[in-house]
């Protein structure tokens, strides 16, 4: 787990990110968890998307198989049980207050935003929306903080301590990749 500041993402990093998004990562400011193989599950990204678009969505869950398990857990109603959570439990629905906050605390440190002010992700800090964005700061900043997040994480048929990685391919020379030496010196 990892909150601001941010140690440099290595270009292997933006690789797998990419392989796992199935499109090009940008505007990649963090790796805010990691399987425990090291591949990246949870991306932070620039609150101000280089073309100028506002980006509420500080951490991104990509793990091809987190991603998965928290779509299952959508399909299978656990949304519905974590807004009944929230509205029954005074407790819970204050550490997700907080949580709220500390969302939008994180990712002000990278940048201020004035269009998505207030706004976090996930359904937060009222409703539950969204599980992949609930899970993804649990993720990234432990548990205890985001208590719905912690509820998708211990429900979820895959874990952060076991490694379901599928071959992201990213180890192999890229052909269209001039640093890429070994491809050249095998051709
Ligand atoms: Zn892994």
């Amino acid at each position: 787990m990892t909150r601001p500041p941010f140690a440099p993402v290595s270009e292997r990093d933006i690789r797998i990110v990419s392989a796992q998004l199935g499109r090009r990562a940008r505007n990649v400011v963090g790796i805010a968890a990691r399987c425990t193989c090291g591949a990246p599950t949870v991306v932070s990204t620039a609150p101000r998307l280089s073309d100028g678009t506002p980006f509420p969505t500080f951490y991104y869950l990509t793990h091809p198989v987190a991603t998965a398990a928290m779509s299952f857990l959508e399909a299978a109603q656990v949304m519905i049980e974590c807004g009944e959570l929230l509205a029954a439990d005074p407790e819970v629905a204050a550490a997700y207050e907080r949580a709220h906050h500390e969302y939008l605390a994180d990712r002000e440190s990278i940048a201020v935003v004035p269009e998505i002010a207030g706004i976090s992700a996930g359904g937060m800090p009222t409703r539950v929306k969204c599980l992949h964005a609930l899970a993804a700061h649990s993720l990234a900043a432990g548990p205890g903080v985001n208590p719905i997040g912690d509820v998708a994480l211990e429900r979820s048929s895959w874990s952060p301590d076991v490694c379901q990685c599928p071959d992201y391919g990213v180890d192999v020379p890229d052909p269209a990749d001039p640093t890429d030496d070994d491809t050249r010196s095998r051709a």
